[in-house]
């Protein structure tokens, strides 16, 4: 009698073969049986018309302070999501020095946009040492697996105290103290190191995050921690614009010390950089024994501009100000629908200086009305300029109108990067060699970014829904979440539903797989806000044998553990 039995399913097993007909059989949280007809299960699961797949790995979330209070982590478990890997791009939470906690919360909520509030009243820091924090993640139940990069960033101010926070040059002495601490924290598990050299990212006072302008001698000396360690990725999110644009240097790493690279290159304007240059870089590297890799993502960065968010077209106007403060939500809404006051504002104009922030809230032929369901490739009709165009209104009623729509919840799309008013230029990218499926950013920037979703916009959009061009086949995309992305971090025990592996799995119904719109709510600690996505069609999440999701409503179930480095196939 096997424990659990899943019925005459369609299986996607993640390794990219064709799907096929059968069951899947679970004993002891593994899988015990793949395809053909099954023994009698204590439970059994009739999966006729879903897909049954593997969980998908996430490997780029900022969940690093949301483990401590959510053991849902929501909304990645929502979206089918069966193990995580935070600590991304040098945040995170240790190693840390008593009463100097506040610094490493600033610099999440600065870089991350996770409310310092938030943070303040969620954590509880129980730890000093990046391995006391694993322990401590340990003794927290949750519903799926996670694991953790050494941050950086938390390491420099750690050993270097005001230093490195000051992005002072690190002494020899210096560097081989944060080396032996990467070592020490990959040795207890960590799944690698990850660092920050990005103007974008800074601490909340708008200082640069430690180590930023770290030179070479110190990330080779991190890199050879981890090295040491044997195992673990360095994950690297730069502009590339720093010494050898931040490549040549990492591929002379990588090749010396065996472990991967994993590159979130934003490719800063000055780099003069472009995508497919990196690609090719990487790609030649490659065949000369490095290990690198580009993180992508599903669809490109982009800001939603809400009544609920501190940006949007009409936030900086005075009249608005005036009018909406010390007004609640409610309120503001009644306030808006007058007619008056609607002319009041629509009168007024962008009271900002900044240039880039000016953009944001005027380039109207940027702004999309992100409906229901969410269309995250609009073309170039569906501007909100356009629009307005087209209707003889001008972009500021039509802006104005998608606030207020669906009862004030209206949400104004914003793309970072947005060629030709289509993601033509990604589809390539999500299935080159040179790539890993990244960048979700679940837990993080909470105010303006709700992109935990991709996993499942994998499959609606980039293999479903896409009419404006190519789609991808199911069983790629599949695969370039679950088992391309475990691999990366030799998770070799999960990705795909192989005899022998972990049983973490996902009965979707493809056909009604839905994203609803993203929302604002107010459920962190303390009150804090950020969007969350729901979505439809998970019929089932299975973690380690045990269904931990049904019809969206968790059962309760905790199976959730912390992975500690590389995990072997257990066949
Ligand atoms: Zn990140």
């Amino acid at each position: 009698m096997h424990d659990l039995v899943i019925r005459n399913g369609t299986i996607i097993d993640g390794t990219g073969a064709s799907r096929f007909a059968g069951d899947l059989a679970i004993d002891g949280g593994k899988i015990a049986g793949v395809g053909g007809k099954a023994g009698a299960g204590r439970r059994e699961i009739d999966a006729s018309g879903l897909l049954v797949a593997p969980g998908w790995v996430d490997i780029h979330t900022h969940y690093d302070g949301q483990v401590a209070w959510d053991p849902y982590l929501s909304p990645s478990s929502w979206h089918g999501v069966t193990t995580l890997v935070m600590g991304n791009c040098g945040v995170g939470f240790a190693p840390v020095r008593r009463g100097k906690e506040a610094f490493l919360i600033s610099m999440m909520d600065g870089v991350e946009d996770i409310p310092t509030a938030t943070l303040t009243a969620g954590i509880d820091f129980l730890w000093e040492s990046f391995p006391e924090y694993l322990d401590a993640l340990g003794g927290m139940k949750r519903v799926l697996d996670i694991g953790a990069h050494v941050p950086h960033c938390a390491v420099r101010a750690y050993v270097m105290g005001e230093r490195g926070a000051a992005n002072e040059p690190a002494t020899a002495d210096d560097i081989a103290q944060m080396a032996a601490i990467v070592r020490e924290g990959v040795t207890a598990g960590a799944l690698g190191v990850s660092t920050s050299r990005t103007l974008v990212h800074r601490t909340r006072d708008k200082a640069y995050v430690p180590g930023t302008f770290a030179a070479l001698d110190e990330m080779i000396g991190i890199g050879r921690g981890l090295g040491e360690a044997g195992h673990g990725v360095f994950e690297i999110i730069s502009d590339l614009d720093g010494p050898d644009a931040d490549l040549t240097w990492m591929a002379k790493l990588s090749a010396e010390t065996q472990r991967p690279i994993s590159l979130a290159a934003l490719i800063s304007r000055r780099s003069g950089m472009k995508m497919w240059q990196v690609l090719d870089f990487i790609r030649q590297q490659n065949q000369q024994g490095a290990r690198m890799v580009a993180q992508v993502a599903a669809r490109p960065a982009a800001s939603l501009m809400s009544l609920h968010s501190s940006l949007h077209p009409f936030s900086t106007h005075r009249s608005y100000r005036q009018i909406m403060a010390g007004l609640n939500f409610d309120e503001r809404l009644a306030r808006l629908r007058d007619p008056d006051v609607r002319a009041q504002i629509l009168n007024d104009q962008p009271a900002v200086r900044e240039e880039q922030t000016l953009a944001m809230v005027s380039h109207f032929q940027h702004h999309f009305a992100l409906g229901d369901p969410p269309d995250y490739e609009p073309s170039a009709e569906r501007s909100i300029l356009a629009q307005a165009r087209a209707a003889g209104r001008t972009p500021q009623e039509v802006a104005y109108d998608t606030l207020i729509e669906r009862d004030g919840r209206g949400i104004i799309y914003m793309p970072l990067a947005y060629k030709n008013y289509s993601f033509d230029s990604i589809l390539p990218q999500l299935t080159d060699s040179a790539t890993v499926l990244s960048l979700s950013d679940g837990g993080a920037h909470c105010g303006v970014i709700c992109d935990a979703s991709m996993p499942t916009y994998l499959l609606t959009h980039w293999v479903r829904d896409r009419n404006r061009g190519e789609r991808l086949p199911l069983e790629l995309a599949i695969k370039r979440q679950t088992s391309d992305t475990a691999a990366l971090y030799g998770l070799r025990d999960r990705g795909t539903l192989t005899l022998g592996l972990k049983a973490d799995f996902n009965l979707i119904d493809f056909n009604n797989l839905r994203l609803h719109p993203p929302e604002m709510v107010f459920d962190l600690p303390a009150d804090g806000r950020r969007f969350i996505q729901r979505v439809d069609g998970y019929r089932y999440t299975i973690v380690n044998g045990e269904v931990t999701f049904e019809d969206g409503e968790p059962t309760g179930a905790m199976p959730g553990k912390v992975v500690r480095g590389p995990q072997a196939a257990r066949l």
